[in-house]
């Protein structure tokens, strides 16, 4: 198994949502050099808005999927 991408810090359930306190699953880095945690739920529901203000989102919520069927190509 290779990995290409190895996040400096993978979330772990220590991470918690800063809208709803479950379990963080996607980190954004916002140019300000802040950072953001969103469970699954927020983060696609802030998503357009994160774009606008992020360097970087890590987006772990595949962890959660079972629905391996398509990932999203949306590759910038
Ligand atoms: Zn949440």
């Amino acid at each position: 198994m290779t990995t290409v991408l190895t996040p400096a810090s993978p979330l772990t359930a220590a991470d918690r949502c800063d809208r709803c306190g479950a379990q963080a699953y996607l980190r954004v880095v916002l140019a300000s050099g802040g950072e953001l945690l969103f469970c699954a739920h927020h983060g696609r529901k802030f998503e357009p808005e994160l774009k606008k203000i992020a360097v970087e989102i890590q987006d772990e919520s595949g962890r959660l999927a079972t629905t391996a069927a398509s990932a999203t190509s949306d590759e910038r």
